[in-house]
């Protein structure tokens, strides 16, 4: 008997929202409505149209978005799953040649830049793509090829198999070149089904709000919001700015947003300043990055309790554990201050496990290599056997952080296992030292890392950023250190620096700091 392939194709979550609500809103730029789902449903199959008609791509082609927050980039998304073709999200900030290496790894087909304005895509740098690419076609957003695009005859939505590439998303790349990761249908649709499973709850009245790049985590938010037919929202500067986005809030209502750690702590000092509460937000989702304790603790006072914590890597994205609303508001638990510390619980479509250098899985407590699988692990990264066979083995996707499980299944991470110092043989994880440091009310942010010592093979340094007016002495510094870990853990060294070298997804840069270190001691 033949079997039915399965067929699961992203774009279908679009089509079934404008049949069964067309006419909610589902795109604004601020507070004013750009379109509905009817309209946003019909646009996306006229521009799916004409890239398979008059642009003539074949499926599978890779179709890369090099914008900023726009509204264009929800339509371009749907239009590219709704014709069977893969996109690849570059983050706007990048440098000409990064894009370049990019568009050329992926062997992409064409490119979306915002417009003639953008400063991303000037002559120089859309001559060097074209030259890195040589059938690369250009199209710019602001563009009346463009606004053509939308008048093609619309297209049925293309049969995709759960397995087909749908999202080639490309690592931070906080060393070395980026990867592309490979994400299918499949894995963004587990990961859309396991947020509203193990999350958070969505509905129509929401906004989804994107104040990050929707290149990376943020764009993922779409998948839920277009599911249950919410708004999705643009801040009218495109970006993160705290003002903006508590005002957005205030007005619009059940606004639900990404946020990486430093942008909650901007909106929490921008409520803190003032007298706000954060009115109007449902959920502010945070990861990617460490978020402090006294961080958390304080974004939930002035808050409340509106955060939701996951950790994820573009390799499961979104989706490995996650500390729920409930976790975070029940401060009765004996362990709350543990939990509060922790990323929570694995999501429902992933098994987590921490383990050793064998692969074997660790007791509750011990340290080790975290390790994922299920539905939402990736394929694979494009066209790159090695890193893939390194990544991917014995069944599981090794991330390369470090944890433990505690007995009820909660994950606390220690840290990257490349940035673990070992100093006279003694593991030290950078984190526990930067959340004492953190202790002191004149440090605003603090990055640990290991800096070469004859004597001891690494050392402990402290790179500190003060508060504006305020400053943070080493010796008080060094005494919180005495005060709550071992003397070994201490930082040698403690430099001040106006800020801490970042990617463009604000994480910290240790690789640039160790670098520092390095410079430093040559000189
Ligand atoms: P990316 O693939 O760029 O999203 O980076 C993923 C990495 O960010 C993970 O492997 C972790 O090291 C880190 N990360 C993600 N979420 C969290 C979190 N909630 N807490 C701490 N680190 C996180």
């Amino acid at each position: 008997m033949l079997r039915a392939l399965p067929k699961m194709n992203l774009a279908q979550l679009l089509a079934r929202t404008a049949r069964v609500f067309p006419e909610r809103p589902a795109l604004l730029v601020g507070t004013c409505v750009i379109c509905s789902y009817c309209v946003l449903g019909r646009r996306v199959a006229a521009i799916a149209g004409a890239l398979r008609g008059r642009l003539g791509l074949q499926p599978g082609a890779r179709v890369a978005l090099l914008l900023g927050n726009c509204p264009q980039y929800l339509e371009l998304l749907y239009a590219i799953w709704h014709a069977g073709l893969v996109a690849v999200p570059i983050n706007g900030k990048l440098h000409a040649r990064e894009v370049a290496f990019i568009l050329e790894n992926s062997l992409t087909s064409l490119l979306f830049i915002a417009g003639s304005g953008d400063a991303a895509a000037s002559p120089a740098a859309t001559q060097m793509w074209s030259a890195a690419v040589p059938r690369l076609r250009i199209v710019a957003v602001d563009d009346d090829d463009y606004r053509r695009l939308a008048e093609n005859q619309p297209l049925t939505p293309s049969a995709a198999a759960p397995d087909d590439l749908a999202w080639l998303f490309y690592t931070s790349g906080t060393t070395g070149r980026p990867k592309g990761v490979m994400l299918s249908h499949r894995n963004l649709l587990a990961m859309t089904l396991s947020y509203l499973a193990d999350v958070d709850q969505a509905e129509h009245a929401d906004s989804i709000l994107y104040a990050a790049p929707m290149s990376h985590g943020a764009g993922m938010y779409s998948f839920i919001h277009v599911l249950v037919g919410a708004r999705h929202v643009v801040p009218e500067s495109g970006g993160f700015d705290a003002a903006e986005i508590l005002a957005l809030a205030r007005s619009l209502r059940q606004v639900s947003m990404f946020a990486a750690p430093t942008m909650v702590r901007r909106l929490v000092d921008q409520a803190a300043a003032h007298g706000g509460d954060g009115d109007g937000i449902k959920t502010i989702v945070y990861g990617g990055g460490p978020m402090y304790l006294a961080d958390i603790q304080r974004a939930l006072a002035v808050l409340g309790n509106r955060l939701v914590q996951i950790y994820g890597q573009g390799e499961s994205p979104m989706t490995i554990t996650a500390l729920s609303r409930q976790h975070h508001a029940d401060r009765a638990h004996p362990r709350h201050i543990e939990r509060l510390a922790s990323v929570g619980v694995a999501h429902s479509v992933v098994e987590v496990i921490v383990a050793d250098a064998a692969g074997r899985s660790l007791l509750a407590g011990e340290l080790g290599e975290i390790l994922v699988r299920g539905e939402t692990v990736m394929q694979g990264y494009w066209r790159n056997a090695e890193a893939t066979a390194a990544t991917l083995h014995g069944g599981w996707l090794h991330t390369g952080d470090v944890g433990s499980l505690d007995s009820d299944g909660f994950l606390t991470l220690r840290d990257r296992s490349k940035d673990v110092i070992i100093s006279g043989g003694a593991n030290i994880y950078p984190r526990e030292v930067e959340e004492v440091l953190l202790q002191h009310p004149g440090v605003a942010e603090v990055a640990v890392v290991g800096r070469p010592s004859a004597e001891w093979g690494e050392e402990v340094v402290a790179f500190v950023v003060c508060r504006p007016d305020a400053s943070a002495p080493s010796g008080q510094l060094d005494r919180l250190c005495l005060q709550s870990i071992a003397r070994f853990k201490r930082p040698r060294e403690y430099f001040f620096v106006a800020e801490l070298p970042k990617n463009h997804y604000g994480k910290v840069l240790k690789s640039e700091l160790r670098r520092q270190c390095e410079d430093r001691g040559e000189n």
